[in-house]
């Protein structure tokens, strides 16, 4: 079985509507994908409805933004009830929020000299937007003259320890994974950062946690056995996903699959 649980869509920070993404992933030969955007689930009725006459399972799932002491912390969760109270009030608050956090680095970038106008970072993140982040932001900051790439406009002004980050402070790392199982979801907390994992782990998984995002793309064979002991230890599911947002990032949709019998346990968790 071909599989890729983690993919962004237009609805997040993404480069292809989720029905184009449903297509681009059944042209690459996958059998299922998860829809994971962050803090939206707008992307979802349309990703399910492209999936319904292609042999291809949509798991519906969402990338929380939690943070802990400045640092961004994203938990997954999967198989998620789309219809819970608790994702919409989330959902509803995390717009406004992130709204909000891109004003401010708008203010701090001024600051800096990298001056940017809102209303450009919105156009960005397409007219009607669902959530707004700072891949928007980066675009805006290429479209000023401020960067010549994504990649540069990270490295040079937004990147995580930068004077103009901000990181989405709306949840602590635990209480995304509380609202990753109220949600009625799998909670798994995804890309964990190397000097994080040991520390932070035994609390996330006190808090809930029940699987460690373990194979990605350009995965370290060491990070990988590192994370699948932590796993095995603490008994989590260890998932995995090509974090995939456009063609020209992440190569075509298929060309990354997760190890199926890596993941057995977490797909038969959630009834596939
Ligand atoms: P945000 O949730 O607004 O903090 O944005 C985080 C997103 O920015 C990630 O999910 C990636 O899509 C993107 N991102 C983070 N670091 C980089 C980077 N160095 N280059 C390009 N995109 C990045
Ligand atoms: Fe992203
Ligand atoms: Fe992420
Ligand atoms: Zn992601």
């Amino acid at each position: 079985m071909r599989v890729d649980l983690h993919i962004h869509t237009t609805a997040s920070d993404g480069a292809l509507a989720p029905a184009a993404v449903v297509q681009a992933a059944a042209r690459g030969k996958l059998d299922v994908i998860a829809v994971s955007d962050h803090d939206t689930t707008a992307g979802m009725e349309e990703a399910v409805a492209a999936s319904r006459d292609l042999p291809l399972r949509v798991i519906p799932a969402i990338e929380l933004s939690t943070s802990r002491n400045g640092r961004e912390i994203h938990i997954l969760s999967y198989f998620i009830d789309l219809a819970s109270p608790a994702l919409r009030e989330h959902e509803e608050r995390a717009r406004t929020a992130r709204l909000r956090r891109i004003e401010t680095m708008v203010g701090r970038l001024r600051d800096v000299g990298a001056p940017v106008e809102v209303e450009a970072v919105l156009a960005a993140a397409g007219g009607d937007f669902g959530v707004v982040g700072r891949p928007h932001l980066a675009q805006a900051l290429v479209e000023a003259g401020h960067a010549s790439s994504i990649s540069e406009a990270f490295d040079r002004w937004i990147g995580d320890s930068h004077r103009a980050f901000v990181p989405n402070t709306l949840l602590d790392a635990a209480e995304g994974v509380a609202l990753a199982r109220e949600i009625g979801g799998i909670a798994v907390w995804a890309h964990p950062p190397g000097d994080l994992a040991d520390a932070l782990l035994p609390e996330l998984v006190r808090a809930g946690l029940q699987g460690i995002e373990t194979y990605r793309p350009q995965s370290q064979p060491d990070h990988v056995r590192r994370l699948e002991g932590l796993a095995r230890t603490t008994g989590l599911y260890t998932t995995g996903g090509s974090d995939w947002h456009s063609p020209e990032r992440n190569g075509p949709l298929g060309s990354f699959t997760v190890p199926a019998d890596r993941i057995s346990a977490f797909l038969e968790a959630g009834g596939i």
